[in-house]
């Protein structure tokens, strides 16, 4: 049976190759369960997630051939003197320097799969640097949107792969409200990293890399940004996909950090919520982590869910904390973007408050480079 999209709010059942990327009710959409998980199917052609393929089951075995840019694989490293255990997943190795290269690929490889012949797509920077730069790899015309405040070096990026940017005066908000205009207007492809659940069957695999390097083990606690949820309900699907397969007892816990300026779900976490509140909008200088600048986060349910199944957290950080994070790291040889900075001042704040030694990978999500100095 090809897997099929499945909604959220009435569990409707959509054709993958329908391209639809919201429920006609409304409702958030995920994908049926993937293919059992199997080591021994793990393909060994270097390092890239395409080696977990069986485990999508979205595309034929060409397609993807076309889209890939090298992308999975990344190293994990210990990088903290006196932590041995605390290890950073060097996620911002990648095409386009961020994890989204994760979900971008398998994603485009869906759209060219279904033929769509063009792409819209939503972004506070990463991953519409990512959906254009595989856009471009797979010959598809791609329009992405983008809130005015976006690092000019990620823009110039987009518009380098042949992406047209449309800067929207406003939010990250008001930017996904003008692609979803421009979804509906002009028949296109919603590649966006929220809606579409295939984005997720990428970045699952950081969970399944993670596993294979600490020698077939999953660690205690993975501590990973929180915005829109694409890397931690990527990460949740993968270890449970892994406990699925017998290969692993109990899930890690997740340990989910947002910027204390815009902090909807950590709010939402201390509150006992089930939905995040939706915040303020940022304005420009609220917070330097942009990637996770998200004030009403629509998977919010599924991520609240996700971190307490897990016996996890959230964290909030401050923006001092976020830049002594940022200066740290790269006297250790990490030069990372604001967004991977707060992901570890948020493990440091986590330790500090719940101290002992124990296995722990963090996310190092972007590179500096494509932020602001
Ligand atoms: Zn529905």
């Amino acid at each position: 049976v090809p897997r099929e999209l499945v909604c959220q709010q009435d569990g409707r059942r959509l054709r993958l190759d329908t391209g639809v990327w919201r429920c006609p009710c409304g409702g958030m959409l995920d994908l049926s369960p993937a293919p059992a998980l199997d080591p021994d199917r793990a393909t060994k052609e270097g390092p890239s997630l395409w080696r977990w393929r069986h485990t999508f089951d979205l595309t034929d075995e060409i397609v993807w051939r076309r889209v890939t840019l090298g992308e999975g694989g990344t190293p994990l490293v210990a990088v903290d003197p006196g932590r041995p255990r605390v290890l950073a997943k060097l996620d911002f190795l990648m095409p386009t320097l961020s994890f989204k290269d994760r979900g971008a690929a398998v994603l485009v490889t869906l759209a060219a799969a279904i033929g769509a012949d063009r792409l819209v797509a939503d972004s506070s920077g990463n991953a519409g640097t990512a959906i254009a730069a595989y856009a471009a790899r797979a010959g598809l015309p791609c329009e992405v949107f983008v809130p005015h405040t976006a690092s000019p070096r990620k823009l110039a990026a987009m518009r380098a792969h042949g992406a047209i940017v449309r800067t929207v005066a406003g939010s990250r908000e008001d930017a996904a409200e003008a692609a979803i205009d421009a979804t509906e207007r002009g028949n296109a492809f919603y590649a966006s990293h929220v809606y579409q659940p295939a984005f997720f069957e990428g970045t699952k695999t950081f969970a399944f890399e993670v596993w294979e390097q600490l020698g077939r083990r999953t660690p205690d606690e993975v501590v990973v940004p929180a915005g829109n949820g694409t890397l931690l309900l990527g990460v949740y699907a993968g270890f449970r996909e892994l406990r699925g397969a017998g290969l692993i007892g109990a899930l890690p816990r997740l340990v989910a950090v947002q910027a204390a300026a815009c902090n909807p779900l950590e709010r939402a976490w201390r509150a006992g919520a089930e939905v995040a509140t939706p915040v303020s909008p940022v304005a420009p200088g609220d917070t330097a982590a942009e990637g996770i600048a998200i004030a009403a986060p629509a998977r919010s349910r599924q991520m609240l869910a996700a971190v307490r199944a897990t016996g996890g957290r959230f964290v909030a950080v401050s923006e001092e904390g976020i830049a002594a994070a940022r200066r740290q790291l790269a006297h250790r040889g990490l030069y990372v973007e604001p967004t991977a900075a707060a992901t570890y001042a948020g493990l440091i704040a986590h330790l500090a408050e719940e101290p002992g030694d124990r296995d722990i990978v963090w996310a190092v999500c972007g590179a500096g480079l494509k932020s602001p100095a």
